[in-house]
């Protein structure tokens, strides 16, 4: 049985098709630079399979053309040779607001409430859903999975998702905390119980995703009960150019120093974060070199960076009444030992016993065996959780 991912980005697809039974990637591929326009113009179009990376430049002016260019792709490279071989589409979707708390089969309903959705998310939502009506259109036998960044945190208490402003803002427009990389946050957490060999309904876990968009996630008992990001993913962590959490009041001093609102929403949306913190870049592997090299402004980034990392890991572990283990995921999660010590070395209250050379080592688990916490690093996989979204909810 084959199940294909996709995900769309605002200007990119990516996609996978997987054996559903064996899990294995049957072959992926990346559009990237996809134009709005519908004017035939140049993106960079990735292909991998079995270990083989063809990369080049495609005209499609569009998602839609993207998409004719990948399932035709899929049937050129042999991956299937008819397009009802696909059994099922899981689309990942960025926000599913408080309907979703689930994998949901895509019908005509949900289509017009994911277009309410596309409100709360206007970058990505709007072309997830051009997308799921392209697929509808071009695998017609194919049931079509919504698998929701935010469905995984919509088991947080009223007392984590909602704000200090009138609740009558959360009833009428539905101001709250959503939560987002639910996907990752679940995939790694359960990962996190099968390394340590114990029932996910039994441990506190606190997963961290860091990587260009930063979120951490307070997992008890294998539900989300409370997460960094909210009502949109720029609250919580500094990220790669998103400021995180600050005093809403700086908006209007800003504004009464002249600043536009969209000055403003391109301040603390593109210009903030370890970009904005630095000067250097939004890329952590170049403030990692330039904090190497002494340079105080790359310093001074990844010290505001981990401060929030460690705050965040300490109010989870309060709020859960204990910890088990820690788990690092995500672009820097996963490969950046220097933010990984930044953090750990400060989490000795907790009772974690972090042991350096482990993490310099690049081994899974970051704590000297006595260690009451188990700090780890577990890759995320989105697209195959997406995968077992959509396998688990084709077979009922
Ligand atoms: P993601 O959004 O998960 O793809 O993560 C992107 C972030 O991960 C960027 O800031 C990268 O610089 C960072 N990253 C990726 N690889 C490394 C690495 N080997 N060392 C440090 N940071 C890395």
């Amino acid at each position: 049985m084959k199940i294909l991912v996709v995900n769309a980005g605002s200007s990119s697809l990516k996609f996978q098709l997987f054996d559903a039974r064996t899990e294995t990637v049957l072959i992926k591929g990346t559009y990237d630079g996809i134009a709005l326009t519908g004017a035939e113009s140049s993106c960079e179009r990735k292909i991998v399979m079995a270990d083989k990376t063809d990369r080049d430049t495609c005209t499609v002016g569009d998602h839609e053309s993207a998409i004719g260019d990948m399932l035709e792709t899929l049937r050129i490279k042999g991956a299937i040779s008819d397009r009802a071989e696909i059994a099922a589409v899981g689309h990942r979707v960025v926000h599913g607001g408080e309907r979703y708390s689930a994998t949901t089969l895509i019908d005509g309903t949900v289509m017009s409430e994911l277009g309410k959705n596309a409100l709360l998310a206007p970058l990505h939502n709007p072309v997830g859903i051009a997308c799921i009506e392209i697929l509808i259109h071009d695998l017609p036998g194919t049931r079509q999975y919504a698998i929701f960044d935010t469905a995984f945190h919509q088991t947080m208490p009223e007392e984590a998702y909602l704000y200090g402003l009138p609740y009558a803002l959360y009833k009428q427009f539905g101001i709250r905390k959503y939560g987002f990389h639910g996907t990752s946050h679940k995939y790694v957490s359960l990962k996190a119980a099968e390394i340590l060999g114990r029932n996910i309904a039994e441990l506190k876990i606190v997963t961290c995703h860091l990587g260009n968009g930063q979120s951490i996630c307070a997992v008890k008992h294998g539900r989300s009960v409370d997460t960094s990001m909210g009502f949109t993913p720029l609250e919580g962590l500094p990220m790669g150019t998103r400021s995180g959490s600050f005093d809403p009041e700086i908006v209007f001093f800003l504004m009464g120093h002249g600043y536009t609102a969209a000055a403003i929403k391109s301040i603390i949306n593109k210009e903030s974060g370890l970009l904005g913190l630095s000067g250097i870049s939004s890329d952590h592997r170049a403030i990692e070199e330039a904090m190497h090299a002494g340079d105080p402004n790359a310093i001074r980034a990844e010290k505001v960076l981990a401060n929030r990392i460690i705050c965040t890991i300490g109010a989870y572990a309060a709020e859960m009444g204990g910890l088990d283990t820690v788990v690092f995921t995500g672009g820097i999660g996963e490969n950046s030992p220097t933010l990984r010590r930044d953090v750990l070395e400060n989490l000795g209250l907790l009772g974690i016993n972090f042991d350096d050379e482990k993490n310099r080592s690049r081994a899974t688990i970051l704590t000297r065996p006595d260690s009451r916490v188990v700090a780890m690093v577990v890759p995320t996989n989105e697209e195959l959780q997406i995968m077992r979204e959509a396998r688990a909810a084709l077979s009922g």
